[in-house]
């Protein structure tokens, strides 16, 4: 079997969160081509649409150098000064002209002349705009509202990119070994119809986001499993930093409640930290208590959870709460009352969850990676701006910040990078006998990945524990790809495929690297 639909654009971006949907909007401003998928059928569905606490800006009594500092001490000085730079000094320009200007978003004001600026653990000053506590949401809806008026924009939903496409790997062509190698599109499947296309690109972006769902607690939706980072990796380019997986350390402790975030607002706004028994604890841990960096307050409640024997602790806003809790917290209210939690009579039982990646696909200050063609923005991106660690909402404004600056730049800098003919690539191979696949196995697989990168690879590492990650992942993977090659394509196979990928990404990373940093901490 075998297909010949192919598309040609200037530009192909993968993804359609803040960063894949904010390079679209300033390229279709500048007339370029886009074509924009995303594997989900909804087009907002991303991490994006999940983001509860805010986008940083600078508040009131602020300047680019505090922030700068926060940032640093965050990530544990081993940032990238040049990218913190761009962050802190560009930052609030970004936000000003596409958020307020542009997309008109309605962030919460304190009184009709004054934002409400809200403040989270690891900041300095009160400096982070949020719509109540679904400012992802509104964010992602205006940008897709936006996008949807450029007719130069094609938004594909329902398509899942399998793989990039590069030259020389999947040229026909001997001769073009002898060429720098380089990005021009991707394989992607359309889920409805289970056909791989081509589409070609002059310039590819990888706006593909994190990688939380494959840990066993995460506050990230299904879809994260870290696309990009597995097809950036089998394409050659650069990836540093897998190691520092940040684990977010309060998601909500019921059966059914899938990883729902309790904001770091919530500690921001007075809330306190207890075991069981009703016992404070974070003093033992940091000065700063609750408003510790995210790390530390990760690992004081696994430490007590640990030492109580407990699977959760307590996060009491309650007992401290000097503001209505009902409109400050409006969506955190509800969901927990879902649940059978009133947060304005009882203590919420939370436990930490992986929620983001520092690290990713190295890229400059204008989103390029070290593969010819290829540009990566947001999550999936290491930009270097985190260092060991993220400083808490920090990853809304460097998508929105880098997803800008990456179509700036080609839209000034526009030269047709591709130069190899669709007949110079191979079509997307179908085996002769495409096999059945069998929910249960894909299912039974996630679950190995997800637990082991829980048990070996997550909050406290050790080289024993990361040692035997590497032996069962690597075995898995082995199944996994024979599996592949046999099986009928559909979307849930190629996520199985680059989420073992990523698995092995992160505890290679960690295994190599012996010292306690941020985000990463390893225990001998
Ligand atoms: C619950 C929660 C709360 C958060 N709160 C905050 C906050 O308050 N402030 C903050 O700054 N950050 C917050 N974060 C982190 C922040 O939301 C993310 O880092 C950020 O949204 C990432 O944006 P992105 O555009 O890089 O990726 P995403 O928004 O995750 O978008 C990824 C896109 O890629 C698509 N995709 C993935 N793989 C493929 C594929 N193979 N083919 C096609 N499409 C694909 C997805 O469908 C999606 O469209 C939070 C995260 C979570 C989970």
């Amino acid at each position: 079997m075998s297909e010949d639909k192919s598309l040609t654009t200037d530009m192909l971006i993968i993804g359609c969160g803040i960063a894949g949907a904010s390079a679209a909007l300033e390229a279709a401003k500048s007339g370029l081509r886009v074509i924009v998928i995303t594997k989900n059928s909804k087009l907002e569905e991303s991490n994006t649409y999940y983001a509860q606490g805010g986008i940083v800006s600078l508040g009131l009594d602020d300047h680019p150098g505090l922030l700068k500092e926060d940032i640093i001490k965050s990530g544990d000085g081993i940032n990238n000064p040049g990218a913190v730079e761009i962050l802190a000094s560009e930052g609030k320009k970004v936000v000003d002209d596409i958020l307020f200007k542009e997309l008109k978003i309605p962030f919460t004001r304190s009184s009709p002349d004054s934002l409400d600026y809200a403040q989270e653990g690891g900041h300095s000053r009160r400096r982070i705009l949020h719509i109540k506590d679904t400012t992802g949401k509104t964010i992602e809806e205006r940008f897709i509202e936006a996008l949807k008026k450029y007719s130069n924009v094609t938004l594909l939903a329902d398509h899942t990119a399998v793989d990039l496409l590069t030259v020389p790997h999947h040229s026909k062509n001997p001769t073009f070994y002898y060429e720098e190698p380089q990005c021009i599109g991707a394989y992607v499947l359309d889920n409805q119809s289970g056909k791989v296309k081509r589409i070609f690109a002059h310039y590819t972006f990888l706006a593909t986001g994190g990688c939380g769902t494959i840990y066993l607690y995460t506050s990230n939706p299904k879809g994260a499993i870290g696309d990009g980072y597995a097809m950036a990796y089998r394409a050659g380019a650069r990836i540093v930093n897998m190691e520092y997986i940040q684990f977010h350390p309060t998601s909500l402790f019921h059966r059914d409640a899938d990883g729902f975030l309790i904001s770091e607002t919530v500690r921001g706004e007075g809330a306190r930290l207890k075991t069981k028994e009703g016992r404070t604890f974070m003093e033992n841990y940091n000065e700063k208590k609750e408003l510790a960096p995210r790390d530390e307050v990760t690992r004081a409640i696994y430490e007590e959870m640990i030492n109580s024997n407990s699977s959760y602790v307590y996060l009491d806003l309650v007992s401290y709460a000097k503001f209505d809790i009902k409109k400050r917290f409006p969506n955190i209210y509800r969901t927990c009352l879902k649940y059978g939690i009133d947060i304005t009579r009882e203590p919420i039982p939370v436990v930490p969850a992986a929620h983001y990646c520092c690290g990713g696909v190295l890229v400059d200050g204008w989103g390029k990676s070290s593969l010819k063609g290829l540009f990566a923005v947001g999550e999936v991106s290491c930009t270097g701006v985190h260092g060991a660690n993220r400083l808490a909402s920090t990853s809304l404004l460097e998508g929105l910040v880098w997803g800008t600056r990456a179509s700036k730049h080609i839209a000034s800098h526009f030269n047709p990078a591709m130069s190899y003919k669709p007949s110079d690539i191979h079509k997307w191979y179908y085996p002769e006998k495409e096999e059945e696949v069998d929910p249960a196995l894909i299912s039974q697989d996630w679950i190995s990945i997800r637990s082991t990168m829980w048990n070996y690879a997550g909050i406290i590492r050790t080289n024993k524990r990361l040692e035997r990650a590497r032996a069962d992942l690597d075995y898995l993977r082995h199944r996994i790809e024979k599996f592949y090659k046999e099986a009928r394509m559909d979307e849930k196979v190629v996520g199985l495929k680059h989420g073992i990928q990523v698995a092995l990404l992160i505890t290679y990373a960690a295994l190599s690297n012996p010292v306690s940093l941020g985000a990463h901490y390893i225990q001998d």
